[in-house]
């Protein structure tokens, strides 16, 4: 017998996680489901979230977004990476770029014939054959698919953004697609089945808003699946220790850099994005580690603009739902989760996770087998995430405060245990289909925390020695006019993409 189809959905919370959700499922669902938003502006939304990875432009492509509109629209910028600064010791610092260093040679990582020439005297850092490190660090942009005829790819990029701007652009999305936007403040979820199913959702005014499906996007709090149908919370605090956040935008300070900048504290990090027309910043610490004070104190001491406003607090508890669908409810955003912000991998998991509920799309018999699937897959690339923030704060050399002490020596999930292991041979690399992280990463990640590899692939000898330097040249060679033809990124903004919005 073929079960009855859902009719209609109701969506909790118009944060990031809900609009895109209302965008997605409004494209990609028949028009005969209802699908209705349920937001409060007076409990309003977390309001950061600006910074992101590659992977929004396939969001924004499936919804059919004009890139430049959007970035118009959201005061955004191009990001190429991430700088960090303090990591593996004061004084370092490297970029987590989105592209492949290199080129990779007879199906072999580029890392490996960079580690031989090292190997063989050479002291020229993987970052020198980087495209990406050159462009960010002359401050240029422009979108380029590949490098010449050649077969070294282009720029991979993402963007920099006013989340509360993008939510708003979305809500337009949405409701041109038929979405219903209803403002007001639930006050009771109400369960009516036996089987424990949310049936309803009611507001403090007295309306009731029923639905078959619901999607909890009603961030940290979890009002749904946590606080209505009970389900828990695993912490991963003992890997990821920060709590807290205090979070300000100062003036833009020029050159408008194409790359985000995370500067380890002395018992977290800080953020800088830069924007259109602002930069956002914020410190992310332990309060077992930090009195607010002294956090408030570092970031506003370490601007580089005039604060517009206060520094605004935030807590959160880095972990995930022990499930993401339960029953009739999915929760998406913080209502799922929170991996600290350090890879910008919030947004990207919201789309991800609405990919895959439109990929196991239910009806109302809410199917088991298609809720154990999206479980399963949403919670492995959890951990995968979290095995590469801890990463960033295991894989350290430094043991000038009781934070970085605390990070070095920790004990750190045998997952990631293993991946540092192999890679600290022979330089080799995990796969998994599922982690967002490619190799490039957890390569540029590692070299720049300090993990060095005591050798490389044997295949990497196959080149002669001169071989290898001619290639090595050429890499460079190519980077270099690549980079001399591009514009600056203000320039490109400029040209492109400017909001008038000033
Ligand atoms: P929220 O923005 O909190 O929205 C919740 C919604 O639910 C609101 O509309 C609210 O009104 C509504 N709501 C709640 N209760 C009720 C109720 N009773 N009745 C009616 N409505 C209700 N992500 C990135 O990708 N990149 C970053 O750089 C990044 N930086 C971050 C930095 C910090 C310090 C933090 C804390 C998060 C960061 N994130 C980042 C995560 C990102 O902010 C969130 O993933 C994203 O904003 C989604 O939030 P949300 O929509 O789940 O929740």
């Amino acid at each position: 017998m073929q079960h009855e189809p859902i009719r209609s959905i109701v969506i909790v919370g118009g944060g990031t996680a809900g609009w895109i959700a209302a965008s997605a499922l409004s494209k990609f669902l028949p028009k005969s489901i209802r699908i209705t938003l349920v937001e409060s502006e007076a409990i309003g939304t977390v309001g950061v979230g600006e910074a992101t990875i590659p992977q929004i432009r396939r969001l924004n492509a499936s919804l059919g977004l004009d890139e430049d509109a959007f970035i118009r629209a959201t005061q955004a910028s191009f990001k190429l990476g991430i700088e960090f600064v303090n990591w593996g010791q004061i004084g370092d610092h490297y970029l987590h770029t989105f592209g492949d260093p290199g080129i990779n040679l007879a199906n072999l990582h580029f890392h490996h014939y960079w580690l031989r020439a090292r190997a063989e005297g050479s002291t020229a850092s993987l970052w020198d054959f980087s495209l990406h490190h050159k462009v960010a660090y002359a401050n240029k942009f422009g979108r380029l698919d590949r490098v010449g005829n050649s077969s070294m790819t282009g720029l991979a990029y993402a963007f920099h953004f006013d989340a509360g701007l993008y939510a708003a652009f979305l809500r337009r999305v949405a409701e041109a697609a038929g979405v219903t936007r209803v403002e007001g403040k639930i006050e009771r979820v109400i369960l009516d089945s036996e089987a424990g199913l949310i049936g309803s959702v009611a507001l403090d005014r007295g309306e009731v808003i029923e639905g078959d499906l619901f999607i909890d996007c009603s961030g940290f709090r979890g009002m749904l699946i946590g606080e209505a149908l009970g389900v828990g919370y695993r912490d991963w605090s003992k890997w990821l220790p920060c709590n807290r956040a205090l979070a300000v935008a100062c003036e833009r300070a020029d050159p408008l850099l194409p790359y985000t900048r995370a500067t380890a504290r002395d018992a977290g990090w800080q953020w800088r994005i830069p924007l259109q027309h602002r930069t956002g910043n914020g410190h992310v610490f332990c309060d077992s580690f930090i009195a607010e004070d002294d956090a408030h104190r570092t970031l506003v001491e370490n601007l580089d603009g005039a604060m517009l406003g206060e520094p605004r607090p935030l807590r959160f508890t880095t972990g995930c739902r022990e499930k993401f669908w339960y029953k009739n409810c999915i929760s998406l955003g913080l209502a799922s989760g929170f991996l600290e912000p350090l890879e910008s991998t919030s947004i990207h998991l919201i789309q991800s996770n609405i990919s895959r509920l439109i990929e196991l799309f239910p009806t109302r018999a809410f199917e088991p087998a298609a809720i154990a699937e999206y479980n399963r897959r949403v919670g492995h690339e959890f951990e995968l995430i979290r095995d590469f923030l801890i990463l960033h704060y295991h894989q350290t050399s430094r043991g000038d405060s009781e934070f970085w002490r605390y990070c070095a020596n920790m004990e750190i999930p045998d997952s990631l245990a293993a991946k540092m292991e192999l890679f600290r041979g022979n330089g080799l690399l995990h796969k998994d289909a599922e982690d967002l992280f490619r190799e490039s990463s957890w390569v540029q990640v590692m070299v720049g925390q300090g993990l060095q590899p005591a050798g490389y692939h044997a295949m990497a000898d196959r080149l002669s020695t001169e071989q290898l330097a001619g290639f090595l040249k050429d890499v460079r060679s190519l980077i270099d006019r690549a980079e001399a033809s591009l514009p600056g990124h203000a320039e490109f903004i400029e040209a492109h993409c400017r909001s008038d919005r000033q």
